[in-house]
């Protein structure tokens, strides 16, 4: 049972604990058709292109469903049927986007590292020269599988440089760390809802260069996800194509108008950056270690080691820190026993102090010494 009153925090890298105002925003019905939906549906776009300075040759196509949706959608509307893409992989996410290029049935050729080792832009140099036929690359910005953050703008540099197309998940990064399309040069970013702007789950979009997503036309073997369709649709009508969700985009537009009054990405990113050194002070002070160099860690989401005592186990674990009032992820990696604990979401580093606390109470409750009580 729980011991605490309110919701659980949700220490996971999305869904996210949202503000009361995102959640309040839901609470009431819109017909889909209605000039007053559509506005917010056109504000929206309009607001998502602003965060990445994407206004002069990009467009903002919403998509119905989780992340991966929007994902499936930009590979299956932008590449041509004979398209050749590379994918950078060190983490469960770069293998996802490997999966769906083959299951759309475009040729996929995969660059990967371990969990904790980036691509770096002289690789792809390498793999780009050695093979002409490669036409797109995909990067994952930040890797959540471990939290680890890859060199995007130098990829995008070279692969701007060897005209070749360039597919970015941003889904964890987009709105906390910088991407601006005037120094990283892509054909599509993709990200969702829930995810940094703080909204709820249930849709995603993707950032598309206008003169590519105008030669798509006809790409595409979905009908649902047909990214193209969805644009000139919207385009033509200001609706969704089909049943938007429309107390998520309520809520999510509400959360980008928050996002602007915190101060956009730059005030977002130092509020995550300080819940991330309220983390890792106290996890210091615990005696457990990250899983990355600090180096190369955005304060998105930490990847921890477990403890080493043959006490622990995380599902035990788990329940206790939940029962406390904060919910934990659990960890990826099939090398090393981890867990995994998110900076982001409607939290301030009062919040990750306390999910601190709670995580040494659990220890200690599990048998498990801690540094700071040897
Ligand atoms: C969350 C996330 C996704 C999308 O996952 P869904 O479960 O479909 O929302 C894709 N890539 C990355 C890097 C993510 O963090």
């Amino acid at each position: 049972m729980s011991l605490v009153s309110r919701d659980p925090i949700l220490l996971t890298p999305g869904p996210l604990t949202t503000s009361l105002a995102t959640k309040t925003a839901m609470l009431r019905d819109w017909g889909s058709w209605d000039a007053s939906f559509n506005a917010i549906t056109i504000d929206m776009r309009k607001h998502l292109l602003t965060i990445a300075n994407a206004h002069d040759n990009h467009v903002c196509v919403p998509m119905q469903g989780s992340g991966t949706f929007s994902i499936e959608a930009a590979i299956n509307t932008l590449l041509p049927r004979d398209s050749h893409m590379l994918v950078l992989i060190n983490g469960a996410y770069g293998k996802r986007m490997a999966k769906i290029i083959s299951m759309m049935g475009r040729k996929v050729s995969v660059f990967e590292t371990a969990d904790d080792v980036s691509a770096t832009a002289a690789d792809v140099e390498r793999l780009l020269e050695s093979d002409r036929s490669i036409s797109h690359v995909g990067v994952i910005h930040c890797e959540t599988s471990t939290g680890i953050l890859n060199p995007l703008r130098e990829i995008a540099q070279i692969v701007a440089r060897h005209q070749r197309s360039l597919i970015i998940d941003a889904m964890s990064s987009f709105g906390a760390l910088e991407i601006d399309a005037a120094k990283i040069p892509f054909d599509a970013l993709i990200a969702a809802s829930g995810k940094c702007i703080e909204g709820p789950p249930g849709m995603g979009f993707v950032l598309v260069r206008k003169s590519v997503l105008e030669q798509s036309e006809g790409n595409s073997t979905s009908l649902a996800l047909d990214l193209y369709d969805q644009w000139s649709y919207m385009e033509k009508t200001t609706q969704w194509r089909f049943t938007p969700p429309t107390h998520i985009v309520a809520a999510f537009h509400q959360a980008l108008i928050q996002f602007v009054a915190e101060g956009s990405q730059a005030a977002r990113f130092a509020r995550y950056q300080k819940n991330y050194e309220a983390l890792m002070a106290g996890m210091e002070e615990l005696g457990l270690k990250p899983f990355l160099d600090p180096k190369i860690q955005a304060p998105i989401i930490v990847t921890m080691h477990a403890p080493d005592s043959s006490h622990y186990d995380f599902k035990r674990f788990y329940n206790s820190v939940r029962d406390k009032g904060f919910i934990l992820y659990p960890g990826k990696l099939t090398q090393a026993e981890t867990f995994r604990i998110g900076c982001i979401g409607a939290i301030g580093a009062e919040e990750m102090r306390q999910a601190v606390h709670a995580i040494g109470d659990a220890l200690q409750e599990m048998g498990i010494k801690t540094k700071n009580i040897e």
